[in-house]
């Protein structure tokens, strides 16, 4: 089980590879905005401030802390989860998901070389591997989760895509999401800039995302989906009882996933579970 963020080692002016800082869209009542469509975030926010996404316009040094300190919450929360770890990247081995601090992660460039965080400890050989080959891939994401989660696991035995009958499974309509049938392979499973989740047969899941909030956000979906898709199977195998399975709308799939596949709606909504280690960890992570 991984996660990987790439962190830049240093700030320089001349960093072009730092992806561009979006700005918030906090102007979205005054009349110049009345005729445009709502983002996702001004969708779901009915009354009150619009929900945010990631923060816009800070420092280099406040967007590499803000990255390290959602990542060990990511990892506290895959904890909760029952994700437990049997592999790392950026984390390093030998530490558990649930005690991670941000200055426990380990800063590995796409050659396998550590080049900053923590150096007592290594990562994870096989992790370098699978998130080398998607950072190469795909320099639109800036985060990948990996692990070797239940429901994932359980259902990627199957070597079946996802049906479109939860909201959870309609975030990866399309082709947002793959089956990856090469066992043990290493080729990059989300070469295609559209998917943001990858089934990885007898093996797990994988999802990607502009932030680490949103890659987890997207994890937790594919493993609830694969939760449910088990369950469903499960219940209607046979036909026994009548019992069968019932497919969202192509249409309503589609209005879901425009709206839950967001980037930032994704790293709004995992807010509640960074939120809520700091919380139970009284911030122990950010150290
Ligand atoms: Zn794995």
């Amino acid at each position: 089980m991984s996660v990987v963020q790439t962190i830049p080692a240093a700030a320089t002016p001349a960093d072009s590879t730092q992806r561009e800082i979006r700005v918030n869209r906090q102007d979205s009542n005054t009349s110049s905005n009345q005729n445009r469509e709502l983002t996702p975030l001004e969708t779901i926010s009915h009354g009150g401030p619009t929900l945010q996404g990631p923060p816009a316009n800070v420092s280099f040094a406040a967007e590499r802390l803000h990255r390290l300190n959602h990542m060990a919450a990511v990892f506290r929360h895959w904890s909760r989860e029952g994700y437990f770890p049997q592999s790392f990247w950026t984390n390093p081995l030998g530490v558990h998901f649930g005690l991670l601090t941000a200055s426990d992660i380990v800063l590995v460039n796409l050659d396998g070389r550590v080049i900053g965080g923590n150096r007592s400890r290594p990562a994870n050989t096989a992790g370098f591997l699978i998130h080398a080959a998607v950072h190469e891939a795909r320099g639109d994401v800036d985060a990948a989760c990996h692990c070797h989660s239940p429901a994932g696991k359980a259902w990627s035995a199957t070597g079946r895509r996802l049906d479109m009958m939860t909201q959870d499974a309609c975030k990866f309509l399309g082709d947002a999401h793959a089956v990856y049938d090469a066992y043990g392979g290493i080729d990059c499973p989300l070469a295609r800039p559209a998917r943001q989740g990858c089934i990885l047969k007898n093996h797990g899941l994988l999802t990607v995302g502009r932030t680490v909030d949103e890659a987890a956000w997207l994890f937790d979906a594919t493993e609830h989906a694969c939760r449910d898709q088990l369950a469903v199977e499960a219940a209607t195998a046979g036909g026994v009882n009548g019992v069968t399975k019932a497919l969202i709308g192509e249409e309503q799939a589609r209005v879901n996933f425009e709206l839950e596949a967001d980037a930032d709606y994704c790293y709004a909504e995992f807010q509640v579970y960074y939120d809520y280690e700091y919380q139970m960890s009284g911030g122990q992570f950010t150290k």
